[in-house]
């Protein structure tokens, strides 16, 4: 083989070395995806590999020289794809899904076309002033309160990585404010350094454990309520008594309450923290009061579920939800809203010489470096605004409802059915199941349907086996629910 070097000076980024223009080598490189795409469903979901099966396929350095795009794109069929776990098949069903969809598939390559790095307004314009535009809508389009708007020029919103980081920043935050309230004339830096070591998070014990970690992260206790199983919601819910009582132990231990971590649609079994009645409690002992709905959050679109929109826009300080869960648009776009801007540049801000000088004139150059870590950071609002111009408000609640619709399909069935029942109810696209023959018998359902094809993971509800069905999936149609069904009844009644 002639060996080639690829000079990339040389090479105008619409142009590959063989002089094909990126149009055709793009053409070529969609058509694989659209062949994977098509042939999904004749497969399973889990790659049959093992640590170590996929790496050997690759060579231990580098190319020297440039590879044929077409070998390029066999080497991507042959060894990128069939070891990728599945997450957009329709019997995706695991985690929680990670929708994504055409118009985030594309954004990527306009993302990567611009290739810019937005540094700050000046660095990339239309990066910031997108992102501005996109979280106002994103918020409305939730019902999160115009308090949140960055057109209220006090609160606003970022894309963040995940809702992790999310949350690692807010608890960063609440230890800052908390020093400042305590000692107003404390510069930042002062601020940032005092003794935080009696403070104290309060969260579910089924909050995500990234709740948990970012509080450790922040150098803070976190105490873990335990949630109640509520009788009406038969759901998993924390208590403000509760959480009042956690407060009062520790405060007769010499500890301080600093912020409450609540929990919109928990990941085992989708219970939600009723954020109305925390309002007295977090207003009485000052609380930065964080909501989690990083996957449920998408339904606050819907109007049944905008009272909880509206409990949310009361009471919080910040709130975040992630739109590459449930809402097509991909990893990543984890969605932070803060109803203090301030609060955020009291612990991000920072700037060198060789950053533009800014006069916040606008709402429309907030600076995001100094809401959060990174200093540079991807054009994430492009592919948030695509997906909204794409689908339309009208064409992301119909995909909402339609997980809602096949989830509270299957529930009906296992409601009627002898053979299966659920250990909690749940909300929203996820359903909960076990066998009604016990422990066994639930851990051989799961295998079953794994060895199917399906993409479900088994769990435990309460100490016990139970499989978590998340419905969501951009291509699970409510006739692959109901293949799903017949076949858990088809098991049953043979074993
Ligand atoms: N919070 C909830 C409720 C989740 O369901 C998840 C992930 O499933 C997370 C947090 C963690 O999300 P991320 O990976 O964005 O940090």
């Amino acid at each position: 083989m002639v060996k080639r070097s690829r000079s990339p000076s040389a090479t105008p980024p619409s142009k590959s070395v063989d002089g094909q223009t990126l149009t055709e080598l793009g053409q070529q490189t969609l058509a694989v995806i659209e062949k994977v795409t098509q042939s999904r469903g004749d497969k399973g979901v889990w790659p049959a590999v093992k640590p170590g099966d996929l790496a050997a396929k690759f060579d231990k350095d580098p190319p020297d020289g440039p590879t044929d795009y077409g070998q390029i794109l066999q080497k991507l069929e042959s060894k990128v794809f069939p070891g990728a776990l599945s997450w957009q098949h329709p019997r995706f069903m695991a985690y929680y899904p990670s929708s994504s969809s055409v118009p985030a598939i594309l954004s990527e390559t306009v993302i990567a076309s611009i290739g810019s790095v937005g540094l700050q307004w000046t660095s990339n314009p239309i990066g910031t002033e997108l992102e501005v535009v996109i979280m106002d809508w994103v918020a409305k389009f939730l019902g999160i309160g115009p308090a949140f708007h960055h057109s209220s020029g006090v609160g606003g919103g970022i894309i963040q990585g995940t809702a992790g980081e999310s949350m690692l920043n807010m608890m960063i935050c609440a230890r800052t404010r908390m020093h400042r309230r305590k000692n107003p004339k404390l510069s930042w830096e002062d601020a940032f350094y005092q003794d935080a070591s009696s403070y104290v998070v309060y969260t579910s014990d089924q909050a995500h454990f990234s709740a948990e970690k970012a509080c450790r992260l922040a150098g803070l206790r976190c105490r873990r309520v335990k949630a109640t199983l509520d009788e009406a919601d038969k759901n998993f819910t924390l208590r403000p008594s509760d959480v009042q009582n956690a407060i009062e132990k520790d405060r007769a231990a010499g500890l301080q309450p600093l912020a409450l971590i609540l929990t919109y649609g928990s990941t085992n079994t989708s219970g939600t923290d009723d954020v109305a009645s925390f309002k007295q409690l977090a207003e009485e002992e000052k609380l930065w009061v964080h909501v989690d709905a990083a996957y449920a959050g998408a339904a606050w679109s819907l109007e049944e579920f905008r009272k909880d929109a509206q409990a949310v826009s009361d009471v919080v300080t910040s709130v975040n939800m992630n739109g590459s869960k449930w809402f097509l648009c991909g990893f990543d776009s984890a969605f932070l809203w803060v109803r203090d801007r301030k609060l955020l540049l009291d612990v991000f801000s920072a700037s060198d010489a060789f950053m533009a000088d800014v006069e916040h004139t606008s709402i429309y150059n907030p600076e995001f470096k100094d809401w959060s870590v990174p200093l540079g950071r991807r054009f994430r609002s492009l592919r948030i605004w695509m997906v909204f111009e794409y689908f339309g408000t009208n064409g992301l609640r119909s995909y909402i409802r339609d997980a809602i619709d096949q989830a509270s399909y299957l529930r009906q069935r296992i409601e009627e059915s002898p053979h299966y029942e659920q250990p909690v109810n749940t909300k929203f696209g996820l359903v909960c199941v076990r066998s009604t023959k016990g422990e066994e018998a639930t851990k051989a359902l799961a295998n079953h349907l794994q060895a199917q094809g399906y993409g479900i993971v088994p769990s435990k509800i309460c100490g016990a086996e139970a499989l978590r069905i998340a419905l969501g999936g951009a291509s699970t149609t409510k006739a692959i629910v109901e293949e799903l069904w017949q076949e858990m009844v088809k098991f049953a009644e043979s074993s």
